[in-house]
């Protein structure tokens, strides 16, 4: 360890002794850190230096084994997070505080998460573009996107009766590889699919399609040919002999260098320290662009720490301010979900197949998840609602046209081989923020989703929104499953129990709802004067070459899970930075079947997806077999002779 916390000094000290400056310095090789490295090396002319706080963890089987997700969180690959005390959660002894758990690690929270890889509906994604004035970010661009960093396989047979899977909305030959789970549980063909129909719910073919309302089972991030989490240490595994990649882990990062802070604001580079702590140095890496990729806690802890937030928080922690830009660190959000005990049914017969997780996910608009006249009145409520305090008007707007277009609005998520459903209300009206309160950059910022603070009148009585959606729609949920054929004839109990009184259901529902681990914001892409933080080039307003590139940008809580958009945005952004150093050829063209895309593409995708089929058994080791042949300062992955070459193009 010793050993490789010197190299890494020895690289950084190197490269700023023979004055080189790398064309991208990135700050955290996390889900879209680390993608957008890759893409942008894929051009041999750039150059990347990525800093990563955490290890490389892309041999451990607790990473690389899709059965072994969930096991990092509480070690060493977990930046262990809590959120502040909150007053609109249930108390649950921790005055309702929720775990935030991030992946600190090659590959960040993708390597530590669910692998559940899908996209957002068209609709949602263009109101990027038409309402909040993002010129270039709509459903066609993105999606264009999602697929470049997909290689998507077919499915060895159909899982249901209903699901028909089209390659046409899928990538081909990208980075990340998907699949659909290998076995499906009895429940959901002989059971739960022809309830659904009886209940009135679709069962749409193919929800990459842009039209992501329905019920089915959505794409796994797995690579099926050794069956291990395909993800975007994975993705690095694939070029890290790139002499142009340079990877150092152990890293963290302190706070960006400054070339000049007067009129035109522009970053030198980035300083970091040894995460490891075994060297309190602080060292510095030089690069003609800066990208802050440290995710929804950290981006803004790295602007702040660098003077780029608002004064009344700089200026009482002794941060001279270079950027006045109090937009930092707002707009977080993390969708509430009935985590802690989900719904649960008895049943009187057994099921068969199926295998450690099922992935039938339910997404729904809230006419379909409320009884009429529940969504009448919660109708009637936004209608006449013209400002919220605490909710920009902006995205008030976003949430009336998503609720008038019966966009997804609420999940059910069928994820276990057991027969429980978790409720998840996927875009919250409550939404917080993320601020440091500390200048020792090692510090932890203070973590304020701000759950369930929005108060509504329905009816003439006063509810917390995101609360009240969320209970009546599980409630509505859970007794059409009761009450239709033929789950009715099989469910032998629930619970909670479905036809509890309102006030009843209602405790339940919020004394077991806390976390869905999905933040995104802090960092908004959006007009300077609508909140936002970046621009619709990522670049972080007021300076000249500094950009935030991961999910702290999302302007809107999409309603897709968010690691598929945060990959879309990864490669949309180096799409971007390429075409900005005159493209070197790498340029993209929307070829969706009747897109209107306004964007100017010409790469080509493969005709055909991937055409391996994956096969039903034990879950193979990772391939990985490490040694490294670009720089990595991982424990004993680099020997000096190696760093020393791959450093001589710095010169
Ligand atoms: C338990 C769990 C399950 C989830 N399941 C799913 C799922 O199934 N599907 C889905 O779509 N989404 C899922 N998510 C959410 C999704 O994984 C995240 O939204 C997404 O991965 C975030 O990507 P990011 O690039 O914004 O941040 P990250 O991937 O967290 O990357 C940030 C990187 O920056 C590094 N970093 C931070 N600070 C510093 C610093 N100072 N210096 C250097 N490096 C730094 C971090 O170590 C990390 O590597 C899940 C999340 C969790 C926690």
């Amino acid at each position: 360890m010793l050993a490789s916390v010197f190299l890494c000094a020895l690289a950084a000290t190197l490269a700023v002794a023979q004055n080189a400056t790398y064309d991208y310095v990135i700050a955290g090789a996390g889900t879209a850190g680390m993608l957008l490295a890759v893409v942008l090396s894929e051009n041999p002319d750039i150059t990347v230096c990525v800093l990563e706080a955490g290890g490389d963890g892309r041999t451990d089987t607790n990473i690389t084994v899709p059965e072994r997700r969930g096991t990092i969180q509480d070690t060493m690959y977990d930046w262990q997070f809590m959120t502040s005390p909150q007053p609109g959660l249930y108390p649950n002894g921790t005055e309702g505080a929720q775990p935030v758990p991030r992946g600190k690690v090659i590959g960040g929270t993708s390597a530590m998460n669910w692998m559940i890889h899908n996209t957002d509906s068209r609709v949602q994604l263009d109101i990027w573009e038409s309402v909040l004035n993002l010129t270039g970010w709509n459903w066609d661009t993105l999606s264009t996107a999602f697929r470049e960093s997909e290689t998507m396989y077919a499915p060895a047979t159909n899982e249901s009766q209903f699901f028909k899977y089209d390659p046409a909305y899928h990538g081909s030959s990208g980075p990340i590889q998907s699949i659909f789970q290998r076995s499906v549980l009895s429940l959901f063909p002989q059971y739960l699919e022809p309830t659904l129909l009886n209940a009135g719910y679709s069962i749409p073919p193919d929800r990459n399609d842009g039209y992501a309302v329905g019920a089915g089972f959505l794409p796994l991030a797995i690579d099926p040919h050794n069956y291990t989490r395909s993800y975007s240490g994975s993705a690095y595994t694939a070029v890290q002999g790139r002499p142009n990649l340079h990877v150092l882990t152990d890293a963290r990062v302190t706070g960006i260098d400054w070339a000049s802070t007067s009129s035109n604001i522009t970053a030198a580079g980035l300083r970091y320290v040894s995460d490891a702590a075994i060297s309190n140095i602080t060292q510095h890496v030089v690069g003609r662009e800066v990208i802050i990729s440290a995710g929804c806690i950290q981006s803004s802890q790295i602007l702040e720490l660098s003077g780029v937030g608002d004064p009344a928080i700089l200026n009482p922690l002794g941060i001279q301010t270079v950027v006045n830009l109090t937009n930092v660190g707002e707009g977080l959000r993390d969708p509430p979900m009935m985590n802690y005990l989900p719904i649960s049914f008895g049943v009187n017969t057994t099921f068969t197949g199926g295998e450690y997780i099922q992935n039938f996910i339910e997404l729904e608009s809230a006419r379909n998840m409320l009884s009429p006249a529940d969504y009448t009145a919660a109708s009637e409520w936004l209608n006449s609602t013209t400002h919220i305090e605490g909710v920009r008007d902006a995205q008030l707007a976003v949430f009336k046209e998503l609720w008038f277009a019966e966009q997804p609005l609420i999940e059910m998520a069928w994820q276990f081989a057991v027969q429980n459903v978790t409720p998840y209300n996927l875009i919250p009206l409550s939404q917080g923020n993320v601020h440091i309160n500390s200048s020792d950059p090692l510090a932890a910022p203070v973590i304020n989703p701000n759950y369930n603070r929005i108060n509504a009148t329905i009816n003439g009585t006063e509810v917390e929104w995101d609360m009240w959606f969320l209970a009546k729609a599980a409630q509505t949920y859970e007794t059409r499953l009761a009450t239709n054929s033929p789950m009715n004839s099989i469910i032998t109990s629930t619970d909670p129990q479905y036809d509890l009184p309102w006030d009843q259901y209602y405790e339940a529902v919020y004394q077991r709802t806390g976390t869905s681990e999905h933040l995104t914001g802090g960092n908004p892409m959006l007009p300077l004067e609508d909140g936002g933080v970046v621009d619709t080039q990522l670049k972080v307003y007021g300076t000249q070459n500094v950009y935030v590139v991961d999910g702290s940008i999302f302007p809107y809580q999409p309603s897709a899970h968010p690691m598929g958009l945060t990959y879309a945005v990864a490669v949309r952004a180096a799409r971007l930075m390429q075409q900005s150093r005159g493209g070197g050829g790498l340029t993209f063209t929307e070829q969706l079947p009747g897109s209107n895309s306004s964007a100017n593409a010409t790469a080509v995708f493969p005709t055909q997806p991937g055409s391996l089929t994956p096969s039903v058994g034990t879950p193979a080791p990772a391939a990985y077999t490490g040694g490294a042949p670009g720089v990595m300062c991982a424990s004993g992955s680099a020997t000096l002779a190696a760093m020393l070459l791959a450093l001589a193009f710095l010169a």
